[in-house]
């Protein structure tokens, strides 16, 4: 989408060149971005709640905090926002603490195509931009009797693996479903591998796809499990957890880099097809799990930055392959701003 006249002219005026703010809510990976914008030249800015005020202070880099008492205060700043010249960067807690209806009313410039948002939220439509960009994804069931488990349970719109049901069978699944009842859920295949979080980044400037990090989730308490003796195990009635809390970092065989690239190109092209001409551009992660036969398994889309992605605060194998500095994700956004500002192509990466 190409932004409104008024507002185009407003950004694109050479007198705002050195006067544009970076502004992000406090959490998920808010240090990364503020990082990488200062670091790129440009005024912090950081919108936070009371109580994270004196962890944000600590760093020297976020040149003015705004606190707020709870997100639905966000709308009301939005004409202080507007004179400071900002530009926010979306990132996991905007959909998860503003809701997308709140994301879609931002009125400040927002980095990112906001109809990519319907296309996340709705796991049927991330299913169809999936098969469109041909991706290898589990698959689905209407139908727990013609299920083969095991299966993992998710409701729409879960945050970071909340309220997962994992069943090994269909006795398994009857019985926990109940817990889902008033609830819209997907019944997916469980995929035994290796999960493995790959972190794209698209730039509609030079239309290039850049791999600048992967990552695997540490998952409060399936990781844990592994851990305890199946002889305990057997004993033990403990529901699987996929709640994220931490990160690692991992790098991917060499030989399965080309299809690892060309994942992210053809879910950028689908995009441009099935979305809009913008499609999806900016940070991006393709969540995958790698079966034993060396094949991708796609489970989710997550069309915004990672907070996976703070494990490469100095860059990673991969970005440093592409990039002769340290290139974080949040830095990476920040240089994309920059280059579009000296190009004159703020409209190409903004809502
Ligand atoms: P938070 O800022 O911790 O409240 O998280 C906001 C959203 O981002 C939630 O949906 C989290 O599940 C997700 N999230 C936060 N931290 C991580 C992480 N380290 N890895 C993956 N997802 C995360
Ligand atoms: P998601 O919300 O789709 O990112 O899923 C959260 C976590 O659940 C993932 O990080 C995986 O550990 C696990 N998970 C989700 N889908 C599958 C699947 N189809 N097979 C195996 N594990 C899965």
């Amino acid at each position: 989408m190409i932004l409104p006249q008024n507002r185009r002219q407003q950004w694109n005026g050479s007198s705002f060149m050195k006067k544009y703010t970076i502004a992000t809510l406090g959490s998920h990976s808010a240090l990364q971005i503020l990082k990488g914008a200062h670091d790129e030249g440009f005024k912090t800015l950081l919108i936070t709640m009371n109580d994270r005020q004196s962890l944000y202070e600590r760093f020297s880099f976020i040149d003015e905090i705004i606190l707020i008492k709870n997100y639905q205060e966000f709308p009301k700043l939005e004409n202080q926002l507007r004179q400071k010249n900002t530009i926010i960067i979306p990132h996991g807690s905007f959909v998860a603490y503003l809701g997308m209806e709140g994301n879609k009313k931002i009125r400040t410039p927002y980095f990112g195509n906001k109809k990519v948002l319907d296309w996340e939220a709705d796991r049927m439509k991330q299913h169809e931009w999936m098969k469109k960009a041909q991706l290898n994804k589990p698959p689905l069931y209407d139908n727990p009797d013609e299920a083969e488990y095991p299966v993992i349970v998710k409701s729409f719109g879960a945050a970071g693996g909340k309220g997962y049901i994992f069943a090994g069978s269909k006795k398994e699944f009857k019985r926990k479903i109940k817990t889902m009842s008033h609830k819209q859920y997907i019944i997916q295949k469980y995929i035994i591998g290796v999960p493995l979080y790959i972190h794209y980044f698209y730039s509609p400037l030079s239309k290039k796809i850049e791999i600048l990090g992967i990552d695997r989730r540490y998952e409060t308490n399936t990781d844990a499990w592994g851990r305890i003796p199946f002889r305990e195990q057997k004993e033990m009635k403990t529901d699987l957890s996929y709640v994220v809390v931490a990160n690692s970092p991992l790098t991917l065989r060499e030989s399965m880099l080309p299809e690892a690239y060309a994942m992210g190109e053809r879910l950028v092209e689908a995009s441009k097809k099935i979305i809009d001409s913008r499609g999806i551009f900016g940070p991006f992660c393709l969540e995958t799990i790698i079966t034993s036969d060396q094949k991708f398994h796609v489970i989710e889309i997550s069309a915004r930055i990672v907070a996976g992605t703070f494990l490469f605060e100095q860059g990673s194998p991969y970005s440093w392959l592409l990039y002769d500095e340290p290139m974080s994700m949040g830095r990476r956004i920040a240089r994309e701003i920059k280059i579009a500002i000296e190009k004159n192509k703020l409209d190409l990466i903004l809502d």
